[in-house]
């Protein structure tokens, strides 16, 4: 069994409530809502509905909901801070849980998320070349270790783990990365300034790096809890 489920509303459902009149926008992506100072205030609703019932939730045989997937916040200075990927991440966490509890662990499920960048957030830890410096340590993000793709052109380097961080516990730069993966790095610059086009190849060490497949194809943290 297949079951697709949509996530729902989220950024797109921003709506705004004042107390002198109620009503409700919906929002393009990309629109903020216009309101007046001091007066109203802001509803985020996420919730997930599913093809087959509707929104998703467990019920007991009375119909009475035990479990919702639908998180409702109210952000602002005096409410609820805005909504993060870690709030999306514990929504799905317990959306899975209910999809499994109605429909068992052996219907499949497609989740069908919209555009917005809590969706489409990176791991603390992830691979980003241009988050890197020249050489090996100083100031820049540990980032985790990798298994070197097997595209990479030097062919005796394919598939061999690689080890972000040096043997003194530094996290490794862009040289040592890329001559590690057999890369002649040699009279290049580490950036290009200003920042290069996303679909040069080897113009500087970071936009090079960042073409390799598991630079390039560094899954959001979304994608990693499904
Ligand atoms: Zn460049």
């Amino acid at each position: 069994m297949q079951m697709i489920i949509f996530e729902m509303l989220g950024k797109l459902s921003t709506m705004l409530s004042t107390q002198c009149s109620s009503f409700f926008i919906r929002l393009k992506p990309g629109e903020q809502p216009l309101r007046k100072k001091g007066c109203g205030r802001l509803i985020h609703v996420s919730d997930f509905i599913n093809e087959e019932d509707g929104r998703l939730t467990s019920k007991d045989s009375n119909g009475t909901i035990l479990k919702d997937a639908r998180k409702i916040i109210y952000p602002g200075a005096s409410g609820d801070s805005w909504w993060t990927h870690e709030n999306l991440l514990e929504q799905v966490k317990l959306a899975m849980e209910i999809h499994e509890e109605v429909n068992g662990p052996e219907c499949q499920a497609l989740f069908i998320f919209n555009n917005s960048s809590a969706h489409a957030s990176l791991p603390p830890d992830a691979l980003r070349a241009f988050n890197m410096n020249k050489s090996d340590g100083g100031k820049q993000r540990q980032q985790r270790d990798t298994v070197i793709p097997h595209n990479n052109p030097d062919v005796s380097k394919r598939g061999l783990n690689q080890r972000m961080t040096t043997s003194s516990g530094k996290p490794k730069g862009l040289k040592t990365v890329l001559e590690e993966r057999g890369f002649n790095v040699q009279g290049m610059h580490a950036k290009c300034s200003p920042v290069c086009p996303i679909d040069n190849k080897d113009c500087c060490m970071a936009r090079l790096l960042s073409q390799q497949d598991d630079f390039h194809c560094q899954v959001s943290m979304l994608e990693e809890l499904i």
